[in-house]
């Protein structure tokens, strides 16, 4: 078998779930309890919240838990509905983003969406014209989900910086987080959005970061959980399972990303010999860890059937869409041919990837092409 659907989530790490599993069963507490068995858990809470804060160069009090990046994503962008108010996004972000900006749009809010390149970045001369001084937000992702285009964040920053003192800097970073370097203060942003479950931690676990002074509103009405920012008893077992992921690949950050770029180069070099075959995630643009490749004369959902029949895993343009049968948006911004956004299968790579498994892959998609062509 060869999963190679690491975008759409990964395994646990070993360790985490040990960590996790120990917590569940012998660290229950609430960590707002003030008896023993609270402050245990409270300790655990801080000590997690240090780990995370430092993976990304932030304070521990920047840190709020959240129940993943559907949920930080809502929180971060609602907290700038205003009427009148106008945000500024790309055409590619993920839907928890850009359903969250429709909502927006229908509360008086004017959102411009940016186009992209071949590549899938944004144009920074088209960013900079279109902040006005109703500008409160940029909200731009670090890695795309589907193919895997790399914003480059700390270039953005000095334009929003520039043209605006109001608007503030927000990015989806869930594909990018322990995948590629990432600084908050050398990025210097105000928000950062990331999931546990895309690092080998737990799914339904994540957390917003929160530049010092800034205050999002609360989604949840209750308790006066993380700073009052997030209502609802914290899920200390899934934080120390992911703090457990965190601390296993934060050391390795770059040798990681050169060791899956060699993967991915791999692939490429497999699937090279396929007619036609439109690469949408270029090896030295793109994040090493998403491959995004169209093959016209075929269709993605059918080679992906195919190849799961075969024990390979791998997705057309995302989980959180795969149920629906329009196009990806994400392929049609980067303007490809029609056959090569038909034919399209993303191939996501992690840490724990072998060169067999990608080896594998590759010859299976290669089959899988030559059958489905022949029918
Ligand atoms: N943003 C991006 C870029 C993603 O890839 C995902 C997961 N598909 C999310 C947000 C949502 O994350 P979660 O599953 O933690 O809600």
């Amino acid at each position: 078998e060869a999963y190679l659907d690491n975008a759409a989530t990964t395994p646990m790490h070993k360790q985490a779930v040990r960590v996790m599993a120990d917590a569940l069963e012998n660290e229950y507490g609430n960590p707002n309890s003030l008896h023993q068995v609270g402050r245990r858990a409270e300790d655990a809470l801080e000590r997690a919240r240090k780990t995370l804060a430092q993976s990304i160069g932030a304070a521990p009090g920047e840190i709020i838990f959240t129940s993943g990046a559907t949920e930080g994503n809502n929180q971060i962008l609602r907290s700038f509905i205003k009427e009148g108010a106008h945000i500024i996004t790309s055409a590619i972000e993920h839907p928890s983003v850009l359903r969250t900006l429709e909502y927006a749009k229908s509360q008086g809010v004017r959102v411009d969406f940016l186009g992209v390149d071949a590549l899938g970045r944004i144009d920074p001369l088209e960013l900079e014209a279109k902040i006005t001084k109703d500008t409160v937000l940029v909200s731009l992702m670090m890695v795309n989900n589907e193919m895997g285009a790399i914003q480059d964040l700390a270039a953005l920053a000095p334009i929003i910086r520039r043209k605006s003192r109001r608007a503030k800097f927000h990015s989806d970073a869930v594909q990018g987080y322990l995948k590629l370097p990432l600084e908050v203060k050398k990025a210097d942003l105000d928000f950062l959005t990331v999931s546990a479950h895309k690092v080998h931690g737990p799914k339904g676990c994540g957390f917003v970061y929160v530049r010092k002074g800034q205050r999002p509103a609360s989604l949840l009405l209750g308790g006066e959980q993380e700073q009052g920012l997030r209502a609802g008893t914290v899920n200390v077992p899934a934080i120390v399972g992911f703090e457990a992921a965190v601390n296993a690949l934060a050391p390795h950050v770059e040798e990681n990303a050169a060791r899956v770029k060699n993967l991915k180069a791999e692939l490429l070099r497999e699937l090279s010999s396929l007619e036609g075959i439109q690469v949408n995630s270029p090896l030295e643009e793109t994040s090493p860890y998403i491959l995004s490749i169209g093959i016209p004369g075929t269709r993605g959902e059918v080679m992906l059937h195919y190849l799961s029949d075969k024990g390979v895993y791998v997705s057309t343009g995302s989980a959180c869409t795969s149920k629906d049968t329009k196009d990806s948006h994400v392929l049609q911004a980067l303007k490809l041919p029609e056959a090569a956004i038909k034919g399209s299968i993303r191939i996501s790579l992690t840490e724990t990837t072998t060169l067999d498994e990608v080896r594998h892959g590759a010859a299976m998609i290669k089959e899988a092409v030559n059958f489905l062509r022949r029918k």
